[in-house]
C-alpha cells in the first residue's frame, strides 16, 4: 500500500544562503513560519482521517532542516513521535543541504525516527555550483550521501538542470554521479527564473538564458531514461503546480504543471516510433499495445503522441491496454508482424 506524504514546508528556515535561483516563499507557497506541535498533530490527524488505512509519512520540506537550532529540530520531530509510536505515521523525511549534514547529525536524526534525507544537490559540477552561489561543492554531496547510507537511511537527491553554466552533458553527468554514489531516488526540477531572485536579475540583463520548455523536456527525457535504465526512481519532475507560481512568480524557464507527464509522453513517442520503424511495412495501419496504467502516457496529452505519429506518416488503427506487458513496454502490430520493446533498453523483438 503506497504511503501518503503529509508535507510541512519550512521555507528558508535554517538556511543561511541565498542561492541565485531560490525564492523559497514562491516555491512552497508558505509564509515561512514553523508549525507548532499542535498544528503538526492536527494536520497528521486530519490526513489520517482521510487516508483510508494507508500509512502516512511526515515530510519537512524546504529550508535546511539540519541547520535549524537543534532544539527546534527536536521540537518538530517530537511532535511526530506519538504518531510514529502508534503506527499512524510510518516514517519521517527531511530535506537539507549537503554541507549541513555532518558525522554527528545523521545518526542523531536516525535516532529521532527520520528515515529519509533529501539533499539539495542541484548539480555535481563545481563550476555550476559556484555560479549558482550554492556555497558547497560536489564533494560535500558525495560525503552527505555516504553518511546517510552508512547510517542505514534512504538518500534522495534533488537536481536542477539548466542552472548558469550547466549543459546537457554536465546535467547528465550530475545524475550519473549521484546514482553512482548510491542515492535511492531523485527529483528533477529544471531551472525556472523566479521573480525577485538573482537569476531574474541576470535574465533581465541578458547574461543568463534559461532552458525553454521544449529544451527542458528534451533534457528531462534523457535524464529520465538514464535514471530508469539504472533502476533509480525519479519521484518528481518540475515544481509542483501552485497558485503562487501561477501568480506571475515565474518569469522564464522550463515549467509546465504536468512536466513529468509531458516527459513520459516523449519517451513513449520515441519508443513507438522506433518500434513502428522496425516493422517490415510501416506504411500500413498499426495497433499499439501498452500496460493499462500507461495508456495516457502512450496516447499523450490531448492525443498528442497519436497526432504526432500521424503527422510523421504513420496510421494508427487503435491503442490497446494489455496487462501482460510490463509498465515500460510497448508492442506495435501490423499485417501479421509485431515488434516489442521497452523504455529500459534498446533491443527490439520482432515476431510474425
Ligand atoms: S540553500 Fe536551499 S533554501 Fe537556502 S537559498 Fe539555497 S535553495 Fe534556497
Amino acid at each position: 500500500m503506497s504511503r501518503i506524504t503529509v508535507p510541512f514546508f519550512i521555507s528558508h528556515q535554517g538556511c543561511p544562503h541565498t542561492c541565485v535561483f531560490c525564492d523559497q516563499r514562491s516555491i512552497s507557497g508558505s509564509s515561512g513560519t514553523l508549525p507548532d506541535a499542535q498544528e503538526i498533530a492536527a494536520r497528521i490527524a486530519d490526513w489520517h482521517g482521510s487516508a483510508q488505512g494507508r500509512p502516512l509519512e511526515v515530510a519537512f520540506f524546504g529550508g535546511t532542516f539540519t541547520a535549524l537550532p537543534r532544539q527546534i529540530q527536536q521540537r518538530l520531530l517530537a511532535a511526530v513521535h506519538p504518531f510514529l509510536r502508534s503506527g499512524v505515521v510510518s516514517s519521517i523525511r527531511v530535506s537539507t543541504r549537503p554541507d549541513a549534514l555532518d558525522a554527528e547529525n545523521v545518526p542523531w536524526l536516525a535516532g529521532q525516527g527520520v528515515a529519509i534525507i533529501e539533499l539539495g544537490v542541484q548539480s555535481m559540477d563545481d563550476a555550476v555550483l559556484e555560479a549558482a552561489g550554492r556555497g558547497h561543492d560536489a564533494r560535500a554531496s558525495l560525503d552527505a550521501i555516504r553518511r546517510i547510507r552508512e547510517n542505514g537511511l534512504m538518500a534522495g537527491a534533488q537536481l536542477i538542470p539548466g542552472l548558469p553554466g550547466d549543459t546537457p552533458a554536465t546535467a547528465c553527468a550530475s545524475l550519473e554521479r549521484v546514482i553512482d554514489a548510491g542515492v535511492d531516488f531523485v527529483r528533477i526540477y529544471p531551472t525556472v527564473v523566479l521573480r525577485g531572485t538573482e537569476l531574474a536579475r541576470r535574465y533581465g540583463e541578458g547574461t543568463y538564458h534559461p532552458l525553454t520548455l521544449q529544451a527542458g523536456v528534451a533534457l528531462c527525457k534523457t535524464l529520465l531514461r538514464i535514471a530508469m535504465r539504472r533502476g533509480v526512481p525519479v519521484i518528481r519532475m518540475g515544481l509542483q503546480d501552485d497558485e503562487s507560481l501561477r501568480d506571475g512568480a515565474i518569469l522564464a524557464g522550463c515549467w509546465h504543471p504536468a512536466l513529468g507527464h509531458l516527459v513520459q509522453c516523449e519517451l513513449y513517442h520515441d519508443l513507438l516510433f522506433q518500434l513502428i520503424s522496425a516493422l517490415p511495412d510501416h506504411s500500413r495501419p498499426v495497433t499499439i499495445s501498452c500496460h493499462p496504467t500507461r495508456l495516457s502516457a502512450v496516447i499523450g496529452q490531448k492525443r498528442s503522441t497519436i497526432n504526432r505519429l500521424q503527422q510523421q506518416g504513420i496510421s494508427i488503427r487503435r491503442v490497446l491496454a494489455d496487462p501482460v506487458l510490463s509498465l515500460p513496454e510497448c508492442q506495435v502490430s501490423s499485417c501479421g508482424f509485431s515488434s516489442r520493446g521497452s523504455l529500459l533498453h534498446d533491443q527490439i523483438k520482432i515476431h510474425d
